[in-house]
């Protein structure tokens, strides 16, 4: 295990939490709430918090997003912009008609309308779900349904290959605004919309508890869950920003994680702009030179990204990394699967810092372990849980949950009651109430304590899949092989991968009447890959004459993946056929 990083050997110094354990001691919500503002007339809003307020209080002309486009496309938008155009967009929405708690949908990149129309929903009391633009229609159409889509936000080209076939079916789509120059029928063009609606709103008085944005995650069984978050959530943003990434006022920011996922969200739209940092929002994918530069040309100070991306940076080596100033940084932070040691003490030769490893899940809404600037690091954890979060170890009984010792590995939990935590899962409050035992919101996550009170997470206690840092559900690839004709069963798990963390495998069997060849493997994976999305289609597909199942004839995924790693097959006292 490498060793410790010392905080006084490096250039990390924390500007807003000097001494964490102090704080956490004496912390209460109401030091967080102090970040922010309330509404004019009581009442709480993202947007306002996020925008509206800092144009009042005379920063409007600070740069709020620089936007950087796919080639050399650049664009400022000012605080004061922001709150225009948001407004702009809020107007649009109420002029259809739309209605407090309506639900409102975007697929599209990083562009600036993305920002403008979750900021602008918000704003208008409406609630907010960002999709990831690289899913295929399979996943869209499933998260509009369970969402019950009133408006969509999209371009013409997503419209014309992901939506357009089935637009009709979502029997709640009133209206879809196409970032663009053209819209296809029945749809509107957003540019000359917004041109025409007034720069001047008067924010929604939304009050903590109102919703505020779902976000779909994936579950183990059944259909993806949607987090359903509220307004309130808007206080843990802003504390855990300052906190966790050391987000202060007038900072340069880049959160690299696409909106269509929550971290995206959480602290790459709400949580940097209340906080009023300057954030650098990057339309392109990956490209190691572009992402040197940027931080170069920039200066960019704090910087958040994902293990798949320092996986990548660290297999260029060192070398591309050294024509590059690095010396604006000042704070890196990573999240979303686990942080190899050697990454951390890499980051620390290559940038003169190390990245902070954090954890959190979509249902928590913000960071809830972390590796603070102020506190030393140890490669491979997690770090301390947040100021106003508590956290433990716990096996399941046959009468609860009971806690364990230090070093012992159980299921990581968090006692419930921060401001982001999600309020339900739409339409299942049943599986939400699941997660609760005890007086513990257990987090599907397997994890150890150590000595120092630092966090170490072991792996997954379910079947879910961490593939480039996103979480893919095995029902829904398996569902969408089992509708290829050729596919009679399929079983779903996630193999081990160098730099994605883990790559999605799948084990199917035939229907009759069809043979196991390359070009069937090919046309399957074709299918998927269609159906699904690049980003949640299987890498690698086999064929199998059986599958292993228990006798209520559930596939049984966990002995698949003992197989395929070579581990013991634990308890198969259920285990009905299996000639395998
Ligand atoms: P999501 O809800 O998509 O953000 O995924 C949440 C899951 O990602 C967690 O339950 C973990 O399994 C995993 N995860 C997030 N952050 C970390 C981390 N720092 N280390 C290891 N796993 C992580």
């Amino acid at each position: 295990m490498p060793s410790t990083i010392r905080k006084e050997s490096g250039r990390t110094r924390s500007a807003s939490l000097p001494d964490p354990d102090k704080t956490r001691k004496s912390f209460t919500w109401k030091d967080a709430e102090r970040l922010l503002d309330s509404l004019p007339g009581g009442g709480l809003n993202i947007a306002f918090e996020a925008v509206d307020r800092h144009v009042r209080a005379g920063y409007g002309g600070q740069t709020a997003i620089r936007w950087l486009g796919k080639g050399d496309a650049r664009e400022e938008i000012t605080y004061a912009d922001l709150a225009a155009r948001t407004s702009r967009f809020a107007n649009l929405l109420m002029a259809h008609g739309l209605e407090r708690g309506d639900s409102v949908f975007a697929l599209m990149g990083r562009v600036p309308d993305l920002y403008v129309a979750a900021l602008g929903t918000l704003k208008a009391g409406l609630v907010f779900t960002p999709l990831f633009s690289a899913f295929g229609p399979e996943p869209i159409r499933t998260r509009m349904e369970i969402g019950a889509a009133k408006v969509l936000v999209t371009t013409e080209a997503l419209y014309r290959r992901k939506i357009a076939a089935w637009r009709d079916e979502i029997a709640t789509l009133k209206l879809v605004l196409i970032v663009g120059e053209a819209a296809p029928e029945g749809c509107v063009v957003l540019g000359p919309a917004m041109a025409a609606a007034s720069p001047e709103f008067e924010v929604a008085q939304t009050q903590p508890e109102d919703r505020a944005l779902i976000h779909f995650t994936s579950g183990t069984t059944g259909k993806p869950k949607g987090a359903v978050h509220v307004h309130e959530a808007v206080v843990y943003h802003a504390i855990s920003g300052r906190y966790a990434l050391e987000l202060v006022p007038g900072r340069v920011y880049w959160c690299t994680a696409d909106p269509g996922w929550v971290t995206g969200t959480s602290y790459g739209i709400i949580s940097p702009l209340v906080n009023r940092v300057t954030m650098i929002v990057d339309e392109a994918e990956f490209d190691l030179e572009r992402w040197y530069e940027t931080i170069k040309r920039e200066k960019v100070e704090v910087w958040y990204s994902a293990p798949t991306a320092i996986r990548m940076m660290m297999r260029a080596g060192a070398e591309a990394a050294a024509p590059y100033d690095f010396s604006s940084l000042r704070f890196l932070a990573s999240v979303g699967e686990p942080l190899n040691p050697e990454a951390v003490v890499w980051s620390n030769k290559v940038f003169g810092m190390p990245f902070h490893d954090n954890w959190w899940q979509t249902e928590t809404g913000g960071i809830m372990i972390a590796n603070l600037a102020a506190e030393d690091v140890h490669p491979g954890s997690m770090g301390k849980p947040m100021p106003g979060i508590t956290a433990g170890i716990l096996k399941r009984t046959e009468s609860g949950v009971e806690e364990l010792d230090t070093g012992q590995i159980g299921e990581l939990a968090l006692r419930p009651g921060w401001p982001s935590m999600m309020r339900t899962y739409l339409h299942e409050q049943a599986r939400y109430e699941k997660c609760f035992v005890g007086g513990w919101y257990l987090t599907g996550d397997l994890a150890m304590r150590d000595p120092g009170g630092r966090f170490w997470f072991v792996g997954r206690a379910d079947d879910l899949i961490k593939t480039s840092g996103h979480l893919v559900g095995p029902f829904e690839v398996e569902s969408a092989l089992i509708e290829h004709e050729a596919v009679a069963e399929a079983g779903v798990i996630g193999v081990p991968d160098e730099t994605a963390g883990e790559v999605i495998k799948a084990y199917v069997t035939l229907t009759p009447g069809f043979e196991p060849c390359e070009e069937l493997e090919r046309a399957i994976r074709g299918h998927t890959r269609k159906t699904l999305g690049p980003a949640v289609a299987p890498r690698e597909i086999v064929f199998r004459n059986t599958l292993p199942k228990t006798r209520s004839g559930k596939i049984m995924r966990r002995l698949l993946k003992a197989r395929e790693l070579g581990l013991p097959e634990g308890d198969i006292s259920t285990l009905e056929s299996d000639e395998t």
